[in-house]
Parts: C-alpha cells; sequence; structure tokens
C-alpha cells in the first residue's frame, strides 16, 4: 500500500489566501512526494472549514473538483474555532505523516521536505519553532517569551518556546491523540508536546500573511494562553495553600507586635487583629484544600493516558494485557 502525506489548513474566511495556498503547497507536495527517500508516496491536503462566512467555501470547493486525488474538505457547521479545526483534521487526515498548517502561507511550505527529512530519520514528531515572527509586534514577542517562560515553570510538560501551530506527526502519534487527549477545552501543541515519542525541532522563519488579517484578537490569545496554563498546570488551584501558609505566618508575627504594643489601645482590638488573623489563615488553607481535591478531579475528567506504549517486545507472547 503506498503511504501518503496529509497537510492539515484550518481555514476561517481565509477568501484571498487559499488559492495562493494551494498553488504553492500543492507544487512542493508533489516534489516532495516524488522524491521522498523512503520511496515516493501519495499526499493529500484537508482543508477544514471552520465555519467561513466568506467565499473560502467556494473557492474550496473548485480546488476539489478540480484536484480530487488530492484536495478534501471538511466544512463545519459553524465556527469552532482554530483548536476544533486542527481536530478535525486529526481524526480525519489518512496520511502516514501529518503536516498542520495555517492557510495563510505564514508557515512556509518550502519546510515540507526538511520536515519529510526529519521523519526519515525516524522522528516522530517535528515541532516547528519560528526564529522571527514578521507580522507580530515586539509587544506580541515579549508576552509570548513571558508566557512560555511561565507555563514552563508551572506545569510539568516542558513547551518549546516560540512552538507554534506548524508541527508534524506521524501516524504512531497521531493515534495516540486520536484517542487520548480528548479534552474539550484544547491546546494540541501542548499535547503534541507531552505525549512523549522521538521529538525534534526545526526552525521557520514565519512569513507575513499573504491576505487578510489575523483572527486572533489580543482578547483571543489571552483566553488561549489562560486556558492553556489552566490545562497543563495546578498550581492556580494550589494557590490558596500558599496563601493560607502566608497569611498565617504574618497573621502570627501580627498577633506578637499586636500583644507588645497594646497598652493603650481599645480593649478588644487585641482579640479582633487575633481572630481576623486566625480566621483568614484557616480560610485560605481551606480554600487550597478544595483547590487540591478539584485538582483530582480535574485531571480525572481529563482523562489523560496514564501511559503511552511506543512499542511492546514480547516474542514469547507472555504478556497479553490490552494496553491503553
Ligand atoms: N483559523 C480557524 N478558525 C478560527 C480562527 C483561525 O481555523 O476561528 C485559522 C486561520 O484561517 C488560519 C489559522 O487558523 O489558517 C491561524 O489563524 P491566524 O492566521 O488568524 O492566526 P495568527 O497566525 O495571526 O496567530
Ligand atoms: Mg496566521
Amino acid at each position: 500500500m503506498s503511504r501518503c502525506i496529509s497537510v492539515i489548513v484550518s481555514v476561517y474566511n481565509e477568501e484571498n489566501a487559499l488559492e495562493r495556498f494551494y498553488e504553492t503547497t500543492n507544487r512542493i507536495l508533489k516534489e516532495t512526494a516524488a522524491a521522498y527517500t523512503q520511496g515516493p508516496c501519495g499526499y493529500q491536503l484537508l482543508f477544514v472549514n471552520d465555519g467561513s462566512t466568506d467565499r473560502s467555501a467556494e473557492i474550496l470547493d473548485k480546488l476539489r473538483e478540480a484536484d480530487p486525488d488530492h484536495v478534501s474538505v471538511i466544512r463545519f457547521s459553524r465556527n469552532f474555532g482554530h483548536e476544533a479545526a486542527m481536530t478535525a483534521g486529526l481524526d480525519y487526515a489518512c496520511g502516514d505523516w501529518l503536516i498542520f498548517m495555517d492557510a495563510d502561507l505564514q508557515h512556509p511550505p518550502a519546510m515540507i521536505p526538511a520536515i519529510m527529512d526529519r521523519f526519515a530519520e525516524g522522528y516522530n514528531i517535528i515541532n516547528m519553532v519560528r526564529t522571527r515572527n514578521e507580522t507580530a509586534g515586539t509587544l506580541k514577542n515579549i508576552t509570548s517569551g513571558l508566557y512560555y517562560r511561565l507555563i514552563n515553570r508551572i506545569s510539568d510538560v516542558k513547551m518549546e518556546p516560540a512552538a507554534s501551530d506548524f508541527f508534524a506527526m506521524d501516524r504512531a502519534a497521531a493515534e495516540v491523540l486520536r484517542h487520548n487527549y480528548r479534552e474539550k477545552v484544547r491546546f494540541l501543541r501542548g499535547f503534541v508536546q507531552n505525549i512523549g515519542f522521538r521529538k525534534t525541532t526545526l526552525s521557520y522563519e514565519a512569513a507575513a500573511r499573504v491576505a487578510g488579517q489575523s483572527h486572533y484578537s489580543f482578547k483571543k490569545l489571552w483566553k488561549l494562553s489562560m486556558d492553556s496554563i489552566i490545562c497543563f498546570s495546578n498550581m492556580p488551584l494550589k494557590l490558596g495553600i500558599y496563601a493560607g501558609f502566608l497569611s498565617g505566618l504574618l497573621g502570627v508575627l501580627l498577633i506578637v507586635y499586636t500583644l507588645f504594643t497594646r497598652e493603650g489601645a481599645p480593649s478588644g482590638y487585641a482579640t479582633i487583629v487575633i481572630a481576623l488573623c486566625f480566621m483568614f489563615a484557616v480560610l485560605f488553607m481551606l480554600l487550597g484544600i478544595m483547590g487540591g481535591y478539584i485538582a483530582i478531579l480535574f485531571r480525572e475528567m481529563q482523562d489523560r493516558p496514564i501511559y503511552i506504549i511506543e512499542d511492546i517486545r514480547d516474542e514469547a507472547g507472555t504478556g497479553s494485557k490490552e494496553a491503553g
């Protein structure tokens, strides 16, 4: 059976970029698929139309009619967001290698041959790292740097700084993500970095958008950052415990201070201060304890895999357990 490269493209109101994207990517894919070092293979361009309200649907239909062997289109009933679009692409792509790209040519298709070379070297996951983002202003670059530093500090996974939604995985990694990490609050580029396997990075220069405008407003980026931090870290839930310890400690100091300086103060003053300090410390600690339980509930609900097996070497067939 011949093997296949799937390029997954999320599309939301990209009428002015789609044709150029198709031309460039199709040309490069054709060459790459023919010249792939491990033997020629087929390719698929899987567009996920995320409820576009412009002419994108029409253009995609035209592309598919003109090249039905290579172009597939999934159309959402409404806009569900970029993460949902990438997830649908992941689920429906039929390739042995999946490459996720934006439709605006910010992710250079010229990198596809280099990605395939990495697969040929035996890597399962290739994270594309931006060296420069021409369209993002200094503010966006600084906040993105801060965000990655924060998430790496407070969560268990190590995220590649400057990682993007441009990444590639082989079938083994895709199968894991098709069955696990099916949370509703999603951060696919984080999941990709979380599942193990042989990973490598390639750097690329993010080009300027060919047409149209970014759909990620500051508000949307803020939501994505908050969601991903909460997705990957229990730390915010545990703030209560730390606040409890801190207010307990400050309370003790304040109690000592009040006891020494209560001469001349109105009667009952020391009692009020002590009672307040005590109550706040207890309250924060209780919040922290509840946070701890919620964190466990949250992890259970996310239902992430306890382990991920890459392969089992068991020629004797002694272990027959279904693994997952
Ligand atoms: N996109 C999408 N659904 C959305 C918003 C964006 O599928 O709700 C697509 C969009 O068409 C593009 C990609 O996701 O192909 C990245 O979006 P954009 O270029 O606006 O983000 P930026 O590159 O500025 O971060
Ligand atoms: Mg873009």
